[in-house]
């Protein structure tokens, strides 16, 4: 049994050092990253459900910008390993300050395109959230492209907002003063207090992928979709679900009020220039 233990003890410290070399790999590729035009962005479409038809009819209001990363020898690094990277190096700042402003410098470039005025979602990490000057750098971005405010939806995890429920309030407020919508990201995953949303300065909760999934094989998923549908409509709270692969999720969530989808259904994360072709194409149907 001792050695066993052993070896077991052997193996997870051989384990993590392979996994903070990895980390320290990426960090020293990430830190060079922006640099070499390493990143990019892909932007995945978000769809208004009208609740009347009976044949499908949505309406694209707006795209969510996702991170990407390609790196010569790594190849794609997924966001999901490389942002709690950038997150611990304190990387995230310039990164996201680079989103922000390639995300809003896109939405312009659609516009004069001449597609038909979207909303730009941006996913913002708590250490962004959390930093003084949030407020001023979103002022200053949206001024150096030209957009109004409005334009802009923050998406913020449960967890970014509940770290420090005062200051997020602040921040909140500084952000909806200027016309900056804010969605709840992963919505019910986190460990938010349902007495804050009703502080909480947000337009929307976006209800998280994983009560998307099994939605037409279990029960309680379905209740909890319903019952944070219709909290958010007594809250005054828009819904958006994402993940939604199938259309026996979307006639559900069209049927239980849900306002607005997303997911491979519809669209996976596209380039720039796919996007616009997806809008015209979707506009012309
Ligand atoms: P998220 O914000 O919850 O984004 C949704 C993720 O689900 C994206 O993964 C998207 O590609 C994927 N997805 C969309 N539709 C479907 C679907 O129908 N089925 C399934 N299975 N997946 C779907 P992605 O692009 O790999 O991003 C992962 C996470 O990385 C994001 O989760 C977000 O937390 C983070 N992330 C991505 N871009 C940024 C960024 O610019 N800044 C920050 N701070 N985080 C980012
Ligand atoms: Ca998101
Ligand atoms: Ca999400
Ligand atoms: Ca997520």
């Amino acid at each position: 049994a001792k050695k066993d233990g052993r070896n077991a003890y052997r193996f997870f410290t051989s384990e993590m050092q392979a996994q903070s070399a990895r980390a320290l790999l990426l960090e020293n590729a990430l830190r060079r990253a922006l640099e070499r035009g390493q990143l990019s962005l892909h932007y995945q479409p978000q769809f208004a459900l009208t609740e009347d038809d009976e044949a499908l009819e949505s309406q694209i209001i707006g795209a969510e910008a996702l991170l990407r990363w390609q790196h010569p020898e790594l190849g794609w690094v997924s966001p999901a390993e490389f942002i709690p990277v950038a997150e611990s190096s304190g990387l995230i700042l310039p990164i996201g300050e680079w989103v922000l402003k390639e995300a809003l410098s896109q939405l312009v470039r659609w516009d004069r395109a001449g597609l038909p005025g979207l909303t730009m979602a941006v996913n913002l990490s708590a250490v962004q959230f959390r930093h003084d000057n949030l407020p001023e750098l979103v002022d200053r971005l949206l001024g150096e492209v030209g957009l109004p405010a409005g334009r802009l939806e923050l998406e913020l995890t449960e967890g970014a907002a509940m770290h420090n429920p005062t200051v997020a309030i602040t921040v909140m407020n500084a952000l909806h003063a200027r016309g900056v919508r804010l969605s709840i990201d992963d919505f019910g995953t986190g460990h938010s207090s349902l007495s804050y949303l009703k502080k909480f300065r947000v337009s929307k909760l976006k209800i998280d992928q994983s009560f998307v999934r099994d939605l037409t094989e279990d029960a309680e998923d379905r209740a909890i979709v319903d019952a944070v549908i219709r909290m958010a409509g007594a809250l005054g709270l828009e819904t958006l679900a994402e993940g939604v692969e199938t259309p026996g999720q979307l006639d559900f969530l069209r049927r239980q009020g849900c306002q607005a989808v997303q997911g491979y259904l519809f669209s996976r994360p596209l380039t720039a220039a796919a996007f616009e072709e997806f809008v015209v194409a979707h506009i012309q149907a």
